[in-house]
């Protein structure tokens, strides 16, 4: 990084190209705003405090500015976020922030909200070459969405209900026996806590040869790459083996336009039409020519978001095509176990003999994702290369996570599990199908589901879905909106049976339809 390339100017704002973000022609601006800074701790003044209100915040504030916590330059959340986040009123908010500029502190600036004061006017904000705020647009990855900010920052807010979650809820996690797995590993001397070799946990990854063995997919340890999580998976093939500026062809929507793991390493989506059979093949090696992809990604059993699994036709001639033309597949496995009615048909791994496609799996959607334990499966020179990236990055997954996962897989746990939130699953999904006919029917359609967590809504008529998501949040709900999977897209949303629990799902779909019904509450 040139230390001084940001200082003279205002910093650019760090968001990924339109066109590198989606192939969309037309797409709601969603990459287009600086990151805010939010006060985004649970610490709110104490009303039985004999402190005023006003005072507990302007030190707290103040602390946080001298302690450089809060650099210079670092914008303030919107007055009306801060009230709500303190729980106070505005006038002790303005109270607070008076004192504050009267110390010189923070600084109102016209249409640019409030900021802390230029380093200049209090010496430890500032680093030798300037404010840390000209530093913070400028790293090579880009910033999440803000509107994925917004709700990495809301799920931790109490007191909302989450509709579109894509986890489990604490409650279907398996709290219990993971707990005996611990306790397994603690009954024997620990191995010493040492670094994993390049490629994981050796037995882990016998776990999951034999793991991936009943999925139809044969790999040895030696194909097996352990991740933390699937995400990083998705990041070290972005680094390691794609070209800047390449393209890669994907369902759209897709999970994958709403992170930026690909835009950061500056690849470029195009992103394909997807019917009741997954994606449409048909344009697929017209697509690859004009694009000259590099690769193609696809979610084919229940699709983040639309939870659509492709069709065993589908599967194979989406083989045939991509063979015909060489392109490489990754294949994201997250949800492939979490069938809820059959099995879907085998993953295109296993139908795999050129060793033509890469294969993710997780363990965070179905046993516990702050496990944070993934795995890629693919030829070995490709694992290699991956792993040595990985060993740049990380030196491996936490020794004591890939042991517990060994266990947990080993000790038959998982499949004993699966079978009990399968079971959880259906139940969830049949009160929400109950509640989208009841509740629904005028406004929206969907299909349901055959496993995974996610409903497609596909509403009527489209919607400014960032006022949406204000006006659910304003009513206690958070949403998922379809314009994080598909930059243009303005009226699906994503809904998740996985989270929110019954009595969350009975008051909080009928509150969203009103909201939708409703312009003027949009
Ligand atoms: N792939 C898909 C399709 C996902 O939905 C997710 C999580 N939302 C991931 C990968 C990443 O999951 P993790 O890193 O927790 O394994």
């Amino acid at each position: 990084m040139n230390l001084n390339s940001s200082r003279s100017g205002v910093p650019q704002a760090h968001t990924p190209p339109q066109n590198i973000v989606n192939s969309a022609p037309s797409g709601v601006p969603l990459g287009n705003a600086p990151p805010a800074a939010y006060f985004q701790e649970d610490w709110r003044p104490d009303p039985a405090s004999p402190l005023p209100l006003h005072v507990q915040i302007s030190s707290c504030f103040s602390a946080r500015i001298s302690s450089g916590a809060w650099p210079a330059g670092m914008k303030l959340a919107p007055q009306r976020e801060l009230c709500r986040l303190l729980g106070v009123n505005r006038s002790t908010l303005m109270t607070a922030l008076g004192t504050l500029a009267g110390q010189g502190l923070i600084e109102g600036r016209r249409g640019g909200g409030t900021r802390v004061t230029a380093a200049d006017n209090h010496s430890n904000n500032s680093t030798a070459h300037g404010s840390w705020s000209d530093y913070l647009e400028e790293g090579t990855h880009y910033p999440n969405l803000p509107a994925v900010q917004a709700i990495n920052r809301l799920e931790f807010e109490p007191g909302l209900i989450r509709l579109g979650t894509g986890e489990p809820a604490p409650e279907l996690l398996p709290g219990e026996a993971m707990t005996r797995v611990l306790a397994e590993l603690a009954s024997r001397p620990l191995p010493p806590l040492a670094y994993e070799e390049p490629l994981g946990n050796a037995g882990l990854r016998s776990a999951v040869s034999r793991q991936l063995l009943k999925q139809g997919i044969q790999a040895e340890p030696g194909s097996i790459l352990i991740t933390s999580g699937a995400l990083q998976g998705l990041q070290l093939i972005a680094l390691g083996l794609l070209p800047r500026s390449s393209t890669i062809l994907l369902e759209r929507p897709s999970y994958l336009y709403s992170i930026h793991a690909f835009q950061s390493a500056g690849i470029k989506f195009s992103g394909l039409q997807v019917d009741e059979s997954g994606m449409v093949v048909s344009r697929l090696a017209a697509e690859t020519l004009r694009t000259r992809a590099a690769m193609l990604y696809t979610i084919p059993s229940f699709h983040n978001p639309t939870g659509i699994v492709m069709d065993e036709t589908r599967r194979q001639e989406l083989m045939a095509v991509s063979g015909g033309i060489g392109l490489p597949i990754l294949e994201d496995g997250a949800y492939q176990e979490l069938w809820l009615d059959a099995p879907p048909p085998l993953p295109l791994k296993a139908l795999d003999r050129e060793g033509r496609v890469l294969h993710l799996g997780t363990l965070s959607k179905a046993a516990s994702p702050g496990l944070r334990i993934g795995w890629i499966v693919g030829p070995e020179p490709v694992i290699r290369r991956l792993a040595d990236i990985k060993m740049q990055t990380d030196y491996g997954a936490s020794s004591l996570s890939q042991m517990a996962a060994a266990r947990w897989l080993d000790g038959g746990y998982h499949e004993e599990h699966l079978a009990l939130l399968r079971s959880r699953l259906r139940e969830r999904r049949a009160l929400m199908l109950q509640l989208l006919d009841a509740h629904f029917s005028g406004l929206a359609t969907w299909s349901a589901p055959a496993g995974g967590f996610y409903i497609w809504l596909s509403l009527h008529r489209p919607l400014p879905l960032r006022r949406l998501f204000e006006s659910a949040r304003r009513a206690g709900l958070l949403l998922n909106t379809g314009d994080l999977y598909d930059r243009g897209d303005s009226r699906h949303l994503r809904l998740s049976y996985a989270y929110a629990s019954p009595d969350e799902l009975q008051r909080g779909l009928p509150a969203l339809a009103a909201i939708i019904r409703e312009p003027v509450n949009v």
